[in-house]
């Protein structure tokens, strides 16, 4: 590891005045650490933010909920607002990592993990996001886990998160604090595809800290469920994963909303399939055609064909699941 500087902040102003350059915030630590170690990421600077006020989760005026950014993963699983209102993330934050992970990753440094990539860990091997320009060893080499859909020629890394994913079928928001003052990104502006800049994950430009997430208020009767796919039950990240959120009444579905993970280069959602299903019967045939709409535009590696078919079966799964409380 590299020698850096480490500095603690207590307040959003002060991390703000000592960000800058390629200062690092630290978190938990859970991810940062491990890449410092590693070699992949080289900060000079890194500022503790883990002390700040803003590990909180209260409800809003709108009956929606406020995730401050270090809430640790473990009490925003296990907090009665979540369980009870939105048992979709609560769900996937506790299917995510290990037990002591949970206890001190936080809500924004889940926001910011970087991909598991082999290629992307590993500083002997080319990978254009950790080294722009350099080439990706995962095309064509050890790429089992990763993307099948938002990848391009230069990265194929999968986003790593189970928590974002359900945020991302809640439709939640991000509250970002920066030198050019404060500012709201819906999550699905917040991941960037790769394209040729597989290097810029996220909207957040340097310098800037999430402060929270909000969720909107559960819908009426709304139901929701997280469903992860993965090579063991425990302490693994996903092959595929499917958030669902939906209404049905008298047998039909009257909202829906899905977000993928394992499968894309950032949480993955699917306009077009929640359309297809709006007004439809919630039938198993249903479920088929919106799961191959996500799929359609799905372009496997060398050694994850498997995963189409997997997804597939996932989505139909917490379809089933979700909207006959199976
Ligand atoms: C063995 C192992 C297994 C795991 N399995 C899973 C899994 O199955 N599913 C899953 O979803 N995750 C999994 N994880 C990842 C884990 O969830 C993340 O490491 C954790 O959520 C990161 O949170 P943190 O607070 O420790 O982040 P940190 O390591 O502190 O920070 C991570 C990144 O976010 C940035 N950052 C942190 N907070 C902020 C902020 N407020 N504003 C701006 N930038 C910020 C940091 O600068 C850094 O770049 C696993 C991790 C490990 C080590």
């Amino acid at each position: 590891m590299n020698a850096f500087a480490f500095t603690r902040a207590d307040s959003v102003a002060g991390a703000l005045r000592a960000a800058g350059g390629d200062a690092k915030f630290v978190a938990g630590g859970t991810t940062l650490v491990d890449l410092m170690k590693l070699g992949v990421e080289n900060p000079t600077t890194v500022i503790d933010i883990s002390r700040m006020p803003l590990a909180g989760v209260s409800r809003m005026p709108d009956n929606g909920l406020q995730i401050g950014a270090l809430a640790r993963n473990a009490d925003v699983a296990h907090h009665p607002d979540v369980v009870n209102g939105y048992p979709v993330l609560s769900q996937a934050l506790l299917a995510g990592a290990s037990a002591q992970l949970r206890n001190m990753a936080t809500t924004g440094g889940n926001l910011l993990q970087r991909t598991r990539c082999v290629a992307f860990r590993d500083t002997a091997m080319a990978c254009n996001k950790r080294s722009p320009g350099s080439g990706c060893a995962a095309i064509g080499g050890f790429n089992r886990n990763l993307a099948i859909l938002g990848t391009s020629d230069r990265c194929i890394a999968s986003h790593p998160s189970d928590q974002n994913v359900a945020l991302t079928a809640l439709e939640a928001t991000v509250q970002i604090s920066g030198p050019k003052g404060e500012r709201s990104v819906p999550i699905g502006d917040f991941y960037l595809l790769p394209g040729d800049t597989p290097e810029r994950e996220t909207v957040l430009e340097p310098g800037e800290l999430v402060t929270s997430v909000t969720v909107p208020p559960p819908a009426p009767g709304a139901k929701s469920a997280y469903l992860k796919l993965r090579d063991r039950a425990s302490y693994e990240f996903a092959l595929a994963s499917a958030a669902v959120v939906a209404i049905v009444r008298g047998g039909t579905i009257e909202r829906v909303r899905i977000a993928m993970g394992g499968i894309g280069t950032k949480p993955w959602r699917n306009l077009e399939a929640e359309a297809a299903l709006h007004g439809k019967p919630a039938t198993a045939e249903q479920f088929a055609k919106a799961a191959q709409i996500v799929l359609s535009d799905a372009k496997p590696q060398s050694q994850n064909g498997f995963k189409v078919e997997l997804a597939k079966r996932c989505l139909i799964a917490a379809l089933t699941t979700v909207t006959q409380g199976a």
